[in-house]
C-alpha cells in the first residue's frame, strides 16, 4: 500500500449565470478532465429573496453522458422528455442518464420561487463509454432519506453512499458502469483513510470547509488532482468539511464535447445537433 501523490490543487473558476452564483471546478485551464469525470458546477451557497425566478435552466438537450446533481440546499423541479417529473429537496440526489438524448428542465419549485431561501447545488457530468453513449435515457431522483448514510466508529465522519458501495453498504444508485460516488461529511479533527486502486481516477472536490489530504491543504472550491501512483488517501479535517468524492476506471476514449453533447467524434456531434434539430430527442 502506497500513498498517492498529488498532481495539483486547482481552484474553481467563478462564472455566475444571471443571479445564480456559480463556480466551475472542472474543466478549468488547470484540469481538463478527470476521465471519466467531465464537468462540475457548484451553484451557491446563496440565499434567494422572496419572490425570485429560481434556477435558470429551462428546456435544453443532452446526449452521450450522465448528470449527477446534489441538492445541498433549496430544491430542483425536474421534468424531461422521457416523462420523468420530480421535485427533489435538500439532501437529495438526481442521477440522469442522457444517453441517446433527452430534453430536460431544471428549475425551482413554485414554493421556492415564492418564498426564497438558501440554495446550494452541485452538478457533476460523468461520461458514458462509446458503447453506451446511445443507451436509453433514464432519470431517478431520490430524496435525502433514500441515500444510505454510514457513520464511522468515532462518529466524526458520515458517508453518503450515492453509488457503488461503502463497507458492504450498497449505494442509492446503480450506474451502468462502475462509478463510485460518495459525499463525505467530516467533523473538525476527523481523520479518514481511503483506499482506491492506483489505476482508478479520483475525483476529489472540497464543497465546504478545509481539509488536508496526503499532506496537502485543500479548501472550499478546490479540486485535488491525484497521480495514479498509489492506492491510499488520508484525509484530515481542520474544520467541518464536505467532500465530493468519486472514482472510476478511466475510459481512455476520445472526448469531443459541444455544449450539451459529449461524444467520441466530430461526426457524432454533428449527428447529435441534427437529431436534436429534427426533434428526435422527444
Ligand atoms: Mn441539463
Amino acid at each position: 500500500m502506497k500513498q498517492r501523490s498529488i498532481k495539483q490543487v486547482a481552484s474553481a473558476i467563478r462564472e455566475d449565470i444571471d443571479d445564480l452564483i456559480t463556480r466551475r471546478a472542472l474543466p478549468t485551464h488547470q484540469v481538463r478532465i478527470v476521465d471519466p469525470f467531465l464537468f462540475l458546477n457548484h451553484h451557491g451557497p446563496q440565499t434567494y429573496p422572496s419572490p425570485n425566478h429560481g434556477l435558470p435552466f429551462g428546456p435544453h438537450p443532452h446526449r452521450g453522458f450522465e448528470t449527477v446533481t446534489f441538492i445541498l440546499e433549496g430544491d430542483i423541479a425536474h421534468r424531461d422528455s422521457g416523462g420523468h417529473e420530480s421535485v427533489i429537496n435538500a439532501g437529495g440526489v438526481q442521477w440522469m442518464t442522457a444517453g441517446d438524448g433527452l430534453i430536460h428542465e431544471e428549475v425551482s419549485s413554485e414554493e421556492f420561487m415564492k418564498k426564497g431561501g438558501p440554495l446550494e447545488i452541485l452538478q457533476l457530468w460523468v461520461n458514458l463509454p462509446a458503447k453506451l453513449k446511445r443507451t436509453k435515457p433514464n432519470y431517478r431522483g431520490l430524496q435525502a432519506p433514500d441515500i444510505p448514510k454510514i457513520k464511522t466508529d468515532d462518529g466524526k465522519v458520515t458517508v453518503e453512499v450515492v453509488s457503488g458501495s461503502w463497507l458492504g453498504e450498497k449505494g442509492a444508485f446503480e450506474p451502468l458502469v462502475d462509478i463510485q460516488c460518495q459525499l463525505l461529511h467530516l467533523k473538525a479533527s476527523a481523520q479518514l483513510d481511503l483506499t482506491v486502486s492506483a489505476p482508478r481516477n479520483i475525483f476529489f472536490y472540497v464543497v465546504r470547509g478545509s481539509v488536508t489530504v496526503n499532506g496537502q491543504t485543500a479548501e472550499r472550491f478546490q479540486l485535488v488532482e491525484f497521480n495514479n501512483d498509489g492506492d491510499t488517501l488520508r484525509v484530515n479535517a481542520e474544520e467541518d468539511a464536505v467532500i465530493l468524492f468519486a472514482h472510476a476506471d478511466p475510459f481512455n476514449e476520445p472526448v469531443i464535447s459541444h455544449g450539451p453533447f459529449v461524444m467520441n467524434t466530430k461526426a457524432e456531434i454533428i449527428e447529435a445537433i441534427e437529431d436534436y434539430q429534427a426533434g428526435k430527442f422527444g
